[in-house]
């Protein structure tokens, strides 16, 4: 498709969660970040039924997954949890950032991921535009937990819990959330 605003050229991802929506809902509804403004586009059974835009990007839809260049941020349902985690699977390109209130987040820290990725360590603190992360990956799962000047003690049980327990991708958050409960 192509951008009513910016006349890119666009092929979107569907992901598995906009495949239930559209089974369950007749409809889905996809965004893509464009940097100054997002496209959102709503498809039904029979194909694209509507293209808009969202100028600036900062008023977001906070809800719809998003894709930022080859990565697909899932955004629904949202769930605000605090700090809030970030999960990437990172040969599938599909972040999970149901965990995270703020959807600003996702994406910045989405744009640094496709700039740092390689040169990334395994795990420790890296600071993504402003805002500092507690990161922690195995082979195929990086988590990135936002933490606070105050230190990331809680962060890293939750960050080495988490990498340690996640079977599959996108992973159970109702799993994710009990552990939290325990930490
Ligand atoms: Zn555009």
């Amino acid at each position: 498709m192509r951008c009513p605003k910016c006349k890119k050229d666009e092929e979107l991802r569907l992901i598995q969660q906009n495949l239930r929506e559209l089974s369950l809902l007749g409809s889905t509804s996809i965004a893509s970040y464009h940097i100054d403004h997002t496209l959102i586009v709503n498809i039904d059974r029979r194909g694209i039924r509507s293209l808009t835009t969202c100028d600036p990007s900062s008023s977001l839809v906070y809800s719809v997954n998003t894709q930022v260049g080859e990565f697909v941020i899932m955004r629904s349902p949202t769930l605000d949890l605090n700090p809030g985690i970030i999960l990437v699977d990172l040969r599938e390109k599909l972040v999970d950032a149901r965990l995270l209130a703020n959807n600003l987040y996702a994406i910045s820290f989405v744009r640094f991921l496709q700039k740092n990725a390689s040169s990334m360590a395994s795990r420790g603190i890296i600071r993504a535009y402003g805002i500092k992360y507690l990161v922690k990956s195995n082979e195929d799962i990086l988590v990135a937990i936002p933490i606070g000047d105050a230190g990331a003690n809680n962060a890293e049980d939750v960050a080495e819990k988490v990498t340690s327990s996640i079977q599959d991708f996108p992973p159970d958050i109702c799993m994710i959330l009990r552990m939290m409960k325990e930490l």
